[in-house]
């Protein structure tokens, strides 16, 4: 229901508090769980760390107190509204593709065609872990990795029914979090040396008015220093450049 993505620097490492503050921000939307993923690490043994519970964000909270997450200038951020599979802490988002666990992905909206999907990737032996609707774009995700999480992406939601607004990680990208939208809003929020992306704007609010929003079928890929826009198509795209008001925040 609430989706938070967050990029800085390389010595910046507060993704963690970005996100979570954001997801804060969103609570007025309702939820039933929380979760975040970040990349830990640079390089070969970099790994993603996911972390989520049903339940208030104070839960997640508390998760992250008993069991701490690594500095990371790299982390995404979900709180869900279920409609597929109970609000349970397997259910909950991030989730994550294939055995390496490597990706990791959040998801607002329905994947009308998850079912057909689903047993194809099983039939081929994948395992899943979790009920949702969700999981079929991290296992499709992590099953047609091709070394570049954009082009992953734009492959995927080819093949994807219904509505979305998707963001992922991976460990390969310790500096990138890509995200794609269609019949559900993704804004992107444009920093200094740091970007951000958010269901709405209330999402990165406390930390720019910059804005991009993203059109029908687009793909985004933050940096610390870039955004890039691309159509579902693979043509460059742009989005549409806006400032937030101070309204808009209240
Ligand atoms: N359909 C997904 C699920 O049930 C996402 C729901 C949401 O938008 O939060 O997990």
């Amino acid at each position: 229901c609430g989706i938070v993505g967050y990029v800085g620097r390389s010595d910046d490492a507060r993704a963690l508090d970005v996100v979570m503050e954001g997801l804060g921000r969103l609570e007025y939307r309702g939820y039933d769980s929380a979760g975040v993923a970040l990349v830990d690490g640079d390089g070969a043994g970099a790994r993603v760390d996911v972390r989520k519970k049903s339940g208030k964000l104070a839960n997640l909270t508390e998760l992250i107190a008993r069991e701490p997450l690594p500095p990371s200038r790299t982390a995404i951020g979900h709180t869900r509204w279920a409609t597929h599979g109970g609000p349970t802490d397997e259910n909950a988002h991030p989730h994550r593709g294939g055995s390496a666990g490597k990706l990791a992905l959040i998801h607002n909206g329905i994947i009308e065609n998850f079912h057909p999907l689903k047993t194809r990737l099983q039939d081929q032996g994948v395992q899943f872990g979790s009920e949702t609707d969700t999981e079929v774009v991290a296992q499709l995700m992590d099953a047609s990795y091709d070394g570049d999480l954009t082009s992953t992406m734009r492959h995927v939601v080819q093949k994807l029914e219904g509505a979305f607004t998707l963001l992922a990680v991976h460990a390969d990208h310790p500096g990138v979090v890509v995200g794609a939208r269609r019949n559900s809003p993704l804004v992107v929020g444009i920093g200094e040396g740091e970007n951000f992306l958010g269901s709405d704007v209330a999402a990165f609010i406390g930390h720019t008015r910059e804005a991009l929003e993203l059109e029908q079928d687009q793909i985004v890929t933050i940096t610390p220093d870039s955004v890039s826009v691309i159509g579902f198509d693979g043509k460059a795209a742009e989005g549409k450049a806006f400032h937030v008001s101070w309204d808009a925040a209240a």
